[in-house]
Order: C-alpha cells, then sequence, then structure tokens
C-alpha cells in the first residue's frame, strides 16, 4: 500500500505541473491582447500628432495660393476702368485676405496643439516601449517556466513505470476508478480522528478498526480510501528491514 501512496504523490506533482502547462498558454495569450492593445494605443497617439501636421500644411499651401490670387487681383486692377469693377475686386481682395488671417490663426492653434501631442506621443513612445519590453521580458520567462513544467513532469512520469510493477492490480484499478471520477485531487487520503480527511464526514467504529488495522477502507460518502499513515509508515519500516 505504501507503493500505491507513493504513486499517488507522483500523479499529484504531475497533477500540478499539468495545471501549470495549461495555464501558461492562457496567460500568454492575455499578454498578446495586451500587446496589442498598447500598439493601438501608440498608432492612436501618433496619427493625433500627424494629422494636426497635415492641417498645418495644407493652411500653408492655402495661404501660399490665396496670396497669388491677390497678386492676379492687384494685377487686374490697374487694367479696371469703371469704378464698381474697381470696388468689386477690392472687396474680393478684402475676403481672400480675411480667409489668409483665419488661416494663420488656425496655424498658430494647430502648433500649440502639435506641441502638445508630439510631447504626449514621445512620452507614449517611450512608456509603451517600456511596457512591451517587460511583456516579452515576461513571455520568456514563462516559455521557460512551461518548458521546465514539461520536462519535470516527463521525469515524474518515467517515474511511474517502475512503481506500477509494484503494486497490486486490484488496488491499482480501484485507485484508477477514484482518481478517474475525481478528476483532481487525492484518491487516497489519510484518517482524521474518526472522520475521512477527503470530506470530513464520519466513518463507522468498524470502517475505523479496520482502517487502524491498515487496511485502505472507501469513505461511505466520497469513495475515498482512507487509510491510517502511522499504519502505512510501520509497514513500510518492516519491508525495509526485511528486506535487509
Ligand atoms: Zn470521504
Amino acid at each position: 500500500m505504501k507503493k500505491l501512496l507513493d504513486l499517488q504523490n507522483l500523479d499529484l506533482q504531475i497533477e500540478k505541473f499539468r495545471a501549470r502547462e495549461t495555464e501558461i498558454p492562457k496567460q500568454k495569450s492575455k499578454f498578446d491582447i495586451h500587446k496589442k492593445r498598447l500598439g493601438d494605443e501608440l498608432k492612436e497617439s501618433e496619427a493625433k500628432f500627424k494629422g494636426l501636421m497635415v492641417e498645418q500644411r495644407k493652411c500653408e499651401t492655402d495661404i501660399s495660393a490665396s496670396q497669388e490670387e491677390i497678386l492676379k487681383k492687384e494685377g487686374q486692377l490697374i487694367a479696371v476702368k469703371k469704378n464698381e469693377e474697381y470696388q468689386a475686386l477690392l472687396h474680393e481682395m478684402e475676403s481672400i485676405k480675411k480667409k489668409i488671417s483665419q488661416k494663420e490663426d488656425r496655424i498658430l492653434v494647430i502648433m500649440e496643439q502639435m506641441d502638445d501631442a508630439e510631447t504626449r506621443f514621445n512620452e507614449d513612445k517611450q512608456r509603451i516601449a517600456g511596457e512591451e519590453a517587460e511583456i516579452t521580458s515576461e513571455c520568456s520567462k514563462i516559455d521557460k517556466e512551461l518548458a521546465v513544467a514539461v520536462s519535470e513532469r516527463e521525469a515524474l512520469e518515467a517515474q511511474r513505470k517502475p512503481l506500477l510493477d509494484d503494486i497490486d492490480p486490484a488496488h491499482m484499478r480501484k485507485y484508477d476508478r477514484i482518481r478517474r471520477a475525481k478528476k483532481t485531487g487525492a484518491a487516497l487520503v489519510p484518517l482524521q480522528g474518526e472522520s475521512c480527511s477527503g470530506c470530513f464526514m464520519g466513518i463507522t467504529a468498524q470502517n475505523v478498526n479496520e482502517i487502524l488495522g491498515g487496511k485502505f477502507i472507501p469513505c461511505s460518502h466520497c469513495g475515498r480510501l482512507v487509510y491510517f499513515p502511522t499504519k502505512v509508515a510501520e509497514e513500510a519500516l518492516e519491508v525495509t528491514e526485511g528486506g535487509q
């Protein structure tokens, strides 16, 4: 029975590594989502800055086009004979000049905003690069952890086979059945007072006696095999001494 407990010990460790192996890819996909969000954030910050730059250039082009228009109209002014036409041209030139001055005002506002946007963009770039580097190092850390978990689990699995040879097939079948039913955790649990330490329910006096005598008795509530640790340790000692 001691061997069966050794096997369970091994299986519980294997189970722990397996849980880690399923957990790690989930963690990594969370990191991937975070990385994508950082990338989007940076793109947005850059787009804002570049958008202002484009608008500024557009204003400048508009201004020089308007200035050319004014020069053209000044030329026309000399050729005009009628007073109304002269006045009309002057009026048009005025409204073009007004448009120019509006664009110039807009450029001032844009330049101010551009300063802010550029500062923010550079700050974002630095912060996001830092966060991404952190994520990358976390990812490589958990990649290594995964590799370790896999190799340790495989090493533990390799230890299973020699143990199986020493275990009574009938006990093995019971053990497997309980493990399958419980999915996780122990199939063999120590007696605790007069209760099962798997489900904490009481055990009948007769079963307690048998357990104290060294038997593995199924708990009538949860089905786990209940044993008496002291007895198992004594038997293990007897086996070792007998073997010498
Ligand atoms: Zn129980």
